[in-house]
């Protein structure tokens, strides 16, 4: 169906974050009448710029104007604390809008599926990372980190980010945004060493060559790295890019002694979990040791075990699946085809294609599921914003709109002392009560 001139077409995009957003701004980039409500469960819009992108990485964060931009505009509207089942369903969504795009990216950890996964003290990255972050689901996580020592499995960025919050000091964390529950617990911990493991070897690794050099620029800590576990030089001329800065990184954490810094981060390959270990919390974790080829990992039959009091599991994401939303159970997304899942509904992002890219992979993503939505949907007179808010007013619903969340944001600036840019507020009480006067 091409879209006709003779209405406006309504989309409603659920989730507030960088998908949502760019879906948004390539919708009404054009001549088109459309209309968007980008609608999220929480009062705040951004997602993962506000909750997942590391707190030390504010210029990483400075992409949410470009979404703020998109929100000045008429055409656009957020839709806070309006949460998709509790408050309001998707059929009705879908009898309101002639559009649906699901935004709401890959909330669950991927299971490691080993033993002792569920003993206290195993975390995944989704709850940890939304703790130092003060995602409102995740502020009273209140990890024990009176331990020696943190085993952060998993090769990515967010393996990284793990391992670079627990290890900085209060010094370098403040011109950040570290929630301030995180920050005392993590800047009072009496944690000695990091390790993060790689099942696979360097070349294999999915951290990217700045995230990795951060590593060896830490006040209280230095980064170790077994020269034995690189490949020689004469490797190199077969890398790619990435591959090869990330030698040069790691060849220079092999050149690393203890010295006197407290803390050691240790970046260790060829290492797959076997099981995690304790009685009533973690007390360690017993590693097979492996050799990769053709880039598929093999277990050596020899195990150790590293004693660890937390365990991090930084291993990747699924996306929630949702009542009447067929999904796909091995990759962890809605099951759909380039984006579309059924008439009229749509997905973007992280839900529609799975846990990888940076920020600006959505991009791409936003742009290529608006063309087929203005390729695929017309116009048909339905009501769009106007039905939404009579449900709201109809169920006596406190939305949060986008100068609402401006208030909230002033609110957090002013809060913050030092170089802080901001203290952010993690209960929904206390943000809706901000938003309301
Ligand atoms: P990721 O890049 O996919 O890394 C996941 C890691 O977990 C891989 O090393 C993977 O190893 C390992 N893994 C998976 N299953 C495992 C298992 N059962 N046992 C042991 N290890 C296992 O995922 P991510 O770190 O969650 O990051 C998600 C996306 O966000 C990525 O695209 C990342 O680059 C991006 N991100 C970017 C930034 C930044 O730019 N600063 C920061 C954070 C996140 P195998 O390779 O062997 O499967």
């Amino acid at each position: 169906m091409a879209h006709s001139d003779d209405g406006t077409l309504w989309v409603a995009i659920i989730g507030a974050g960088p998908a949502g957003y760019y879906t948004a701004e390539a919708l009404t980039a054009g001549e088109q009448d459309v209309r968007v409500d980008i609608i999220d469960r929480l009062p705040t819009p951004f997602g993962l710029i506000r909750a997942g992108v590391a707190p030390d990485h504010q210029s990483i964060k400075n992409v949410s104007r470009r979404y703020e931009a998109t929100n000045q505009r008429d055409d656009v509207r957020f839709v806070g604390n309006l949460s998709l089942g509790r408050d309001v369903t998707l059929k009705e969504l879908q009898e309101l809008y002639d559009v649906v795009v699901l935004a709401t990216g890959a909330a669950k950890d991927r299971p490691l599926g080993i033993d002792g996964e569920d003993l206290p003290g195993v975390i995944g990255s989704g709850p940890f990372v939304g703790w130092y972050n003060s995602h409102p689901d995740y502020a009273d996580l209140d990890p024990d980190l009176r331990i020696a020592s943190v085993a952060v499995i998993g090769n990515g960025n967010v393996a990284v980010d793990v391992a670079r919050i627990l290890a900085k000091t209060a010094n370098e964390m403040a011109s950040s945004d570290l929630a301030a529950h995180a920050a005392d617990i993590i800047h009072k911990s009496s944690i000695k060493d990091v390790y993060i493991l790689g099942r696979r070897g360097p070349l294999e690794a999915a951290f990217t060559p700045k995230e990795l050099g951060e590593l060896n620029r830490l006040e209280n800590c230095v980064t170790l790295v077994d020269g034995n576990q690189l490949p020689d030089s004469s490797v190199d001329e077969t890398l790619s890019g990435a591959q090869k800065k990330n030698m040069v990184a790691l060849r220079a954490m092999a050149e690393n002694s203890q010295g006197d810094k407290p803390v050691r981060l240790h970046i260790q390959f060829f290492r797959r979990p076997m099981a995690i270990i304790g009685e009533d919390c973690v007390c360690g974790i017993r590693l097979e040791e492996t050799y990769v080829e053709d880039g598929k990992c093999f277990g050596t039959g020899k195990t150790e075990v590293l004693p660890a009091g937390l365990v991090v599991p930084c291993i990747g994401y699924r996306s929630s699946p949702l009542p009447d939303i067929p999904y796909d159970d091995r990759r962890g997304v809605y099951q759909n085809d380039e984006g579309l899942i059924a008439e009229g509904l749509y997905c973007v992002g992280w839900c529609r294609r799975g846990p990888t890219g940076t920020i600006g992979t959505n991009k791409p993503d936003g742009k290529g599921i608006a063309e087929k939505i203005l390729a695929e949907v017309s116009a048909s007179g339905r009501t769009g914003r106007e039905g939404l808010d009579a449900i709201v007013a109809e169920r006596d619903l406190q939305i949060v709109t986008f100068q609402d969340w401006k208030k909230i944001e002033a609110a957090e600036i002013d809060a913050a002392e030092g170089d802080a840019p901001r203290v952010k507020f993690s209960d929904l009480d206390q943000m809706v009560s901000i938003a309301e006067n």
